[in-house]
This record gives C-alpha cells, sequence and structure tokens, in this order.
C-alpha cells in the first residue's frame, strides 16, 4: 500500500469536535503505530531535502509530533511557534484574525534570523490561517520560507492559496 492509502486508513475522523458539524481528523493513530510513523519521517525527510532548510519551525501542539524528530533527522534546529504566553524568553509575536476574534503566534527572538530559510511544518492544513500566520512571523524575523510540510491537507478549504505568497514549496502526504 502506498502510504497516502495507509496513512487514510489510520487517521480516525471524529465527527462534531471540537463543535458540532465539524469532522476533525484524528491523527493520534499514526503515533501508535511506529512502524508507520518511521515512513512518514522518511517521505517528509526525502521531500524537503532539496530546499536549503537551514532550521524547521514546529506550530503548537501537533506541528511539534513530527517537525522536531524531522529536525534531528536532518540535523538540524528545531523552533517552536507557541501561543500566546507559552514561552519563557523575550518574543516575537504575530497577531492574526480568525472567524471570530483574534489569535496571536509567538517564537523566541534568537531562534530564526535573515540568514535563515525556514521549513514551517505542522500536522494538518485546514484554512492556512495558522500557517500563514507562521510565515509571516517567520518573515518578521528576516528569515525566509523555503517551505512548508503537513500531514493532512483539507483541500476543500483552500488553504494552500494563502500559502502560495511564501513560496510554491507546499508538501502535503495525504489529501
Ligand atoms: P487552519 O489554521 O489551517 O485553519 O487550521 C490548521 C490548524 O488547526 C493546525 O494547527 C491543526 O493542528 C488544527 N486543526 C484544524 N482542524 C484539524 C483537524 O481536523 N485535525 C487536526 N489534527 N488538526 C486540526
Amino acid at each position: 500500500m502506498i502510504l497516502e492509502e495507509k496513512l487514510k486508513s489510520e487517521i480516525r475522523d471524529v465527527p462534531d469536535f471540537p463543535v458540532p458539524g465539524i469532522i476533525f481528523k484524528d491523527i493520534t493513530p499514526i503515533m501508535m503505530n511506529p512502524v508507520l510513523s518511521k515512513e512518514v519521517l522518511e517521505e517528509l525527510k526525502q521531500s524537503v531535502l532539496d530546499l536549503g532548510i537551514t532550521k524547521i519551525a514546529g506550530i503548537e501542539s501537533r506541528g511539534f509530533l513530527f517537525g522536531y524528530p524531522l529536525a534531528m533527522e536532518l540535523g538540524l534546529p528545531f523552533v517552536l511557534i507557541r501561543k500566546k504566553g507559552k514561552l519563557p524568553y523575550h518574543k516575537v509575536s504575530h497577531a492574526y484574525a480568525l472567524e471570530y476574534g483574534q489569535a496571536e503566534i509567538e517564537m523566541h527572538i534568537d531562534a530564526v534570523n535573515e540568514t535563515d530559510t525556514v521549513l514551517i511544518h505542522d500536522d494538518l492544513l485546514a484554512t492556512g490561517g495558522s500557517a500563514s500566520a507562521a510565515g509571516q512571523l517567520v518573515n518578521n524575523c528576516g528569515a525566509k520560507v523555503a517551505g512548508f510540510s503537513f500531514l493532512v491537507e483539507l483541500e476543500f478549504l483552500g488553504g494552500r492559496e494563502k500559502l502560495l505568497p511564501f513560496t510554491e514549496n507546499i508538501l502535503t502526504l495525504v489529501r
């Protein structure tokens, strides 16, 4: 079976989570399967090898699950992008609009700089709001976005369009 099919058969659709009408893609069964997890890591690694990445930034919290192992596999530093108020040291922040209200993400001030080309990783691309905010935060520090990687893309939400201004390198394992 190809990787996409294996992932589709493991990812669990949970109806009405976190609110009625939403079908949540639960990726935790992938973590319960270490053989598949290794395949995911290897596929991500091979797909980003040629991008000239200097650092990987993971989006809280499921972006940490494969983002940090991927950084270790590639021998690259890993950077945490977190929700406001979670990081202990001096920070840079970026506020962005949600459907209802606002959100703010943060990164340590010394995490990336103008010498960096960064891969931004998260588990899932939906509307693209989180990933484009992460791209903006990285750009605000003078660094380039070399690519985005996700395990899952919900294509019908069109999130990819929001990321194209940063880069065309948008890797998704399941669509
Ligand atoms: P977006 O900002 O693209 O609309 O939403 C993506 C963010 O929300 C990601 O950080 C992702 O973890 C989370 N997210 C939204 N919907 C789902 C879902 O169905 N499954 C999972 N695993 N994460 C989701």
